[in-house]
């Protein structure tokens, strides 16, 4: 794989977190892949994909990590968080409960991670308007209390989920080369 042209500078990982069904494996299949699969079954065990980004010139990779169905029995293992420098926590903004338990997922994060992980809350699904259960500004708000970055995604109509994630990468980016350089 390697050739002269230089080394991989940067690889950080990426979780992403939140209820079964919310949408995190097609937010992940449209971000890296781009594909979208409507009748997508969780499979069990953890899988990850690694993307590569360019940033001030330099090459970074991210390699994000999806539960793969662990949630669905509250098993998301403490191995799953370990190492990570951003997190994607998602809801689905036609199911409130999904929203609801975003305090949770939070607690879960904060219990495995330090303040310093990237944090971006994410609604998914908003190409579901006839059906929204939660608002917009109520994402915002919340996200705004808890020192969130915030969007709404559709992974079915790829609506921001290149920037959903180029956004926390860029963060992580950020947060590293401040302490390094
Ligand atoms: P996960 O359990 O959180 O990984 O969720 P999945 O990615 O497996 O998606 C659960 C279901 O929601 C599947 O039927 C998907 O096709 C559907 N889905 C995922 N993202 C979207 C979206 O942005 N819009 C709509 N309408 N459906 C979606």
């Amino acid at each position: 794989m390697s050739d002269d042209e230089g080394v991989e500078e940067y690889l950080f990982k990426i979780v992403i977190i939140g209820d079964s069904a919310v949408g995190k494996s097609n937010l992940l299949s449209r971000y890296a892949r781009n594909e979208f699969n409507a009748h997508s079954k969780a499979t069990i065990g953890v899988e990850f994909q690694t993307q590569s980004v360019e940033i001030d010139g330099k090459e970074i990779k991210a390699q994000i990590w999806d539960t793969a169905g662990q949630e669905r029995f509250r098993a998301v293992t403490s191995a799953y968080y370990r190492g990570a420098f951003g997190a994607l926590l998602v809801y689905d903004i036609s199911r409130r409960a999904t929203f609801d338990n975003v305090a949770r997922w939070l607690d879960e994060l904060n219990s495995h991670s330090d303040t310093t992980v990237a944090r971006m809350l994410v609604g998914n699904k908003c190409d579901l308007e006839n059906v929204r259960e939660v608002t917009l500004e109520e994402g915002k708000s919340l996200a705004e209390a808890e020192g969130l970055f915030f969007l709404e995604t559709s992974a079915l109509d790829s609506t921001n989920v290149r920037t959903a994630f180029e956004m926390v990468i860029r963060e992580i980016y950020n947060n590293v080369s401040r302490k390094v350089l």
